[in-house]
């Protein structure tokens, strides 16, 4: 294993030289990877083929690597805003197509194996940055029904190639955590089961021994961060079926790492799990390990939130309660899917000793009250921004008025929750609330929280 180790430590720290710079956040489209395919039929290690379009005629291309004999086909992004492993697969092919220190490791890849790529399987999807193709399907769930074309492609490709391998490239949600920790689960992987019991077929073994393999190497950079993705057997799913029809399947779930809302470092785990994934397969070395470190894979858990507060006091008909209020930030696209915004939502309150905040503060003694919304009313965003956010804090308001009907595009570094005309509401500590507060101590406004985002006052 050592020597495993150092050749994984050597591919992740010498990442920066493959990296495609052409992506830098994870929001990019079709005509982002366009240019990339074009740069790889000019090489001659590639085979590039169109394998088909999308509902709304975007091509779904396939990139073919190496004579071996065992096969690999990995597949991204169905999911339209799952981009993170599109972008590892593009690291990947510059890592493949250079040529320096590591020719031997790329001999060896060429020599045993034919690897088969075809990232962003739903370009429609990507368009929009959601989930769904644009029939508004999901992909993942359209298995056994097979009505997207983008579906349909898959299973041909599949089909065709008849992998022994596959990997099935995705992102979870950020507030999964690795077993009942405070560690998000940064990485998830899943052996698919092949049915209700879960039997453990061949292929399957050899997706358990791959998993058990690459947990192994990847504790070295995130130990405590890598879980088990739930083993439900999903009849719809293509991890599933295709594990089903005897190709090993891995499912590998993005999550997420603090301080990277761009998955810029995942993309780079992910690209370093992959590589060692091939040169694992390439050697046959998955043959000779046992299952075990993949049975004792912590599950992922849901016990993370993006803002937790703590013992807060809340005053209700002149009762105290001290209470720990959650809160969780959901992502949501403006106009053009290039750009988003967050929405807060109280998630939880009460006793929250149970979960974990990506941001987490004691607040011990401070007073909560509902942010209040200022009476007057602005006609733009420019008006409203003269206003000094610190006096208003001071007075208790966290929300203005804004006439003109402006969406809430109440970012990170936006002094004030904007509330449409019509929506108006009075403040009030409930589920599902937007997260908008005041924190006091003595009278005086400690802390703000505006939108799920904690302010200075
Ligand atoms: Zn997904």
């Amino acid at each position: 294993m050592t020597s495993e180790i150092d050749f994984v430590n050597r591919i992740f720290y010498s990442y920066e030289h493959y990296k495609e710079p052409s992506f830098s956040i994870r929001r990019f489209k079709h005509a982002n990877i366009l240019p990339l395919i074009e740069r790889l039929k000019r090489s001659e290690v590639f085979s590039i083929s169109k394998a088909g379009e999308s509902v709304q005629g975007r091509s779904i291309n396939l990139i073919k690597f190496g004579n071996g004999k065992a096969k690999v086909f990995l597949w991204s992004q169905m999911h339209g805003d799952e981009s993170t492993a599109t972008m590892a697969i593009f690291d990947m092919l510059n890592f493949i197509s250079a040529y320096d220190g590591f020719n031997d490791f790329r001999k060896l890849l060429a020599e045993s194996l034919t690897i088969y790529l075809m990232p962003m399987v739903n370009p429609d999807g990507a368009e929009a940055f959601e989930r769904r193709n644009s029939l508004q399907i999901d992909l993942n769930r359209d298995a056994a029904a097979m009505q997207s074309p983008e579906s349909k492609l898959l299973k041909e490709t599949f089909d065709k190639i008849k992998a022994d391998f596959g990997f099935n490239l995705h992102y979870q949600n950020i507030l999964y955590s690795a077993g009942h920790t405070f560690n998000p689960a940064t990485l998830s992987f899943l052996a698919p089961p092949v049915d209700n019991e879960r039997t453990i077929t061949n292929s399957r073994s050899n997706s358990m021994k791959l998993i058990g393999y690459l947990f192994e190497v990847l504790s070295n950079f995130i130990p405590g961060h890598i879980a088990k993705y739930k083993d439900d057997f999903e009849p719809r799913a293509f991890g599933d079926n295709f594990q089903r029809e005897g190709t090993s399947i891995i499912l590998i779930e993005s999550g997420g790492w603090k301080d990277d809302p761009e998955k810029q470092f995942i993309r780079k785990l992910n690209y370093t799990a992959l590589l060692a994934a091939l040169k694992c397969i390439a050697e046959r070395k998955y043959i000779n390990l046992k299952t075990d470190v993949y049975e004792n894979m912590p599950f992922n858990e849901e016990d993370l939130m993006d803002l937790i507060i703590r013992n807060v006091t809340y005053r209700n008909n002149g009762v105290e309660y001290k209470i720990d209020v959650g809160i969780t930030r959901i992502e949501t696209n403006s106009d053009n899917a290039k750009e988003f915004y967050y929405q807060s939502v109280i998630e939880d309150i009460g006793d929250l000793s149970t979960f974990f905040g990506y941001e987490d503060y004691d607040f011990e003694g401070m007073e909560l009250l509902p942010g209040k919304t200022f009476p007057k009313k602005f006609n733009s965003l420019t008006d409203a921004l003269k206003l000094n956010p610190h006096e208003l804090y001071g007075q208790g308001f966290t929300n203005i008025i804004i006439d003109s009907g402006e969406e809430n595009k109440s970012q990170k570094n936006f002094p004030f929750y904007i509330i449409k005309h019509e929506q108006s509401k009075s403040p009030a500590l409930k589920i599902g609330e937007v997260a908008n507060f005041i924190l006091k101590l003595n009278d005086k406004t400690r802390h703000v929280i505006v939108n799920g985002f904690l302010k200075e006052p």
